[in-house]
């Protein structure tokens, strides 16, 4: 990853990411910003506690690093719902959804996540980005999968153009599922390891493969957030918690 600053915000790049002038994206670190104590930082979520005031002026001080660009958020539900943003009414009405998927230069979508994947995708011959938020419920639920369906058929995009990147998230060090076999199908057992943690790295690898996209336009951030509470908000590690925010738009 490539770590670049902005006044006093920090942000990862995705290096494939990093080549097309055309796109703006980056992973937010939780340094900088107008928030304290538990929410410390750069918090963007507003259902998470935090006075309003700072999340607004944390998400004034994003956009400003994304040329001043409009950042488009959705409560995010850890189901499937895909939202097309080319297709959707004026700007500021109140979405739903797990991923966000655009062709129309301007927006810059968000993902907010506290341990749970934001998944980028950008497809330089069509010219379309999607940021896809997926938690072990996502995961299960192939949300991953879907959104690159969704990206064929609105866009016409052939996977084999795509260029995805996944956030920093809950890694196989730390996503320890006691009930999993209550909470995960069988289907998905072969990515736990001896002490009930869960890959959802190689996991979203996987379903990013079987969507058709190659491997080697596949990166994983691979930075654990319950490992690093110095730069990600972590709920697992720290319950009472920010959400950071992982940002992708055409200009
Ligand atoms: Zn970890």
């Amino acid at each position: 990853m490539i770590h670049r600053y902005h006044h006093n915000l920090s942000y990862l790049q995705f290096p494939h990411l990093s080549e097309y002038a055309e796109i703006r994206h980056g992973i937010f670190t939780r340094q900088g910003g107008f928030s304290k104590g538990c929410y410390q930082g750069l918090n963007v979520g507003m259902g998470s506690g935090d006075d309003i005031d700072h999340v607004l002026r944390n998400r004034a001080a994003i956009s400003g690093c994304m040329e001043h660009s409009e950042l488009v958020f959705a409560d995010q539900t850890h189901g499937t719902t895909i939202i097309n943003l080319s297709e959707c009414g004026p700007s500021g009405s109140r979405l739903s959804g797990d991923a966000l998927i655009t062709d129309t230069p301007g927006k810059s979508l968000v993902i907010q996540t506290a341990d749970c994947q934001a998944v980028l995708i950008y497809d330089p011959v069509r010219k379309a980005a999607a940021n896809i938020h997926s938690g072990w419920r996502g995961s299960i639920q192939n949300i991953i999968g879907l959104t690159v369906q969704a990206m064929i058929k609105e866009f016409n995009c052939d996977p084999k153009n795509l260029l995805t990147g996944i956030g920093p998230s809950l890694g196989p060090c730390c996503a320890e599922f006691i009930h999993y076999r209550s909470e995960i199908p069988k289907a998905f057992w072969a990515y736990k390891n001896h002490m009930d943690c869960f890959d959802f790295w190689t996991l979203s690898k996987d379903q990013l493969a079987e969507a058709g996209i190659p491997e080697n336009h596949i990166v994983s951030s691979n930075l654990c957030t319950r490992c690093r509470t110095d730069l990600f908000f972590s709920y697992r590690k720290e319950k009472t918690t920010g959400r950071f925010a992982a940002v992708i738009g055409i200009t």
